[in-house]
């Protein structure tokens, strides 16, 4: 799953950024300042940080820092504000994965992200091993992203595959509608929205209604 924490306190940016990540099946957190982007960056639910060293409260610097120096796996892109060679070698240095240089093309951020999420998913693959998940009649193969149900292929859209993968993951374990809706769709999502009811309905058409078992009042549960 690729989530992604953005951390710019210019509105209009961060807008221009999340709508085109989102249009690319990202799920996407914007952090308004330092604070909150250290804050964020350290709850684990992130693959990757877009990061903007000119930042109230903390700036990029003091961020990169901390969450570096954490050791934390969290890939970083880092957004600098004007073409300057040292701010880039300097952010390297700190542990930047790597660097866009402000005014940039969507594209190439674009690019760039990707490459940052194939080099620790391969990082990730290495160090586990683990191509895919089964519980009971269910496969999630990571590297091909197919599904499969009592051995037939299952066509998953990517939010119902990411749903399935975090089911996999948690079997016998109930996963309230916020975990879920965090999760799959990122913190900012309306928490009264019932889109996880309504994919999880879609689910069970698609997998079968044995396994997502409905815990009332809370959420949802695989059963094993
Ligand atoms: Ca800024």
């Amino acid at each position: 799953m690729n989530r992604l924490l953005i951390a710019e306190d210019e509105a209009r940016i961060a807008a221009f950024l999340e709508k085109g990540l989102r249009a690319n099946g990202f799920t996407t957190t914007v952090a308004k300042n330092g604070h909150e982007a250290v804050a964020m960056a350290r709850s684990d639910e992130f693959d990757l940080l877009i990061l903007d060293l000119g930042l109230p409260g903390k700036d990029g610097w003091q961020v990169l820092e901390e969450v570096r120096g954490r050791g934390e796996r969290l890939r970083i892109i880092v957004l600098t504000a004007q073409d300057e060679v040292e701010d880039t070698v300097k952010a390297l240095e700190g542990g930047a994965n790597d660097y866009v240089t402000k005014p940039f093309e969507f594209t190439e951020l674009l690019a760039r992200v990707r490459v940052q999420l194939r080099d620790a998913a391969i990082a990730n693959r290495k160090s586990s091993r683990e191509t895919t998940l089964q519980v009971g009649e269910i496969v999630l193969d990571l590297l091909t992203r197919q599904v499969w149900v009592h051995h037939q292929l299952v066509d998953l859209s990517v939010k119902e595959f990411a749903l399935t993968e975090i089911f996999l993951r948690h079997p016998m374990q109930v996963m309230s509608r916020e975990q879920l809706l965090n999760r799959v769709w990122g913190y900012d999502y309306d928490p009264g929205s019932n889109v996880v009811d309504a994919y999880v309905k879609q689910l069970r058409k698609k997998l079968g209604s044995e396994f997502i078992e409905t815990i009332r009042g809370i959420g949802y549960r695989l059963r094993a």
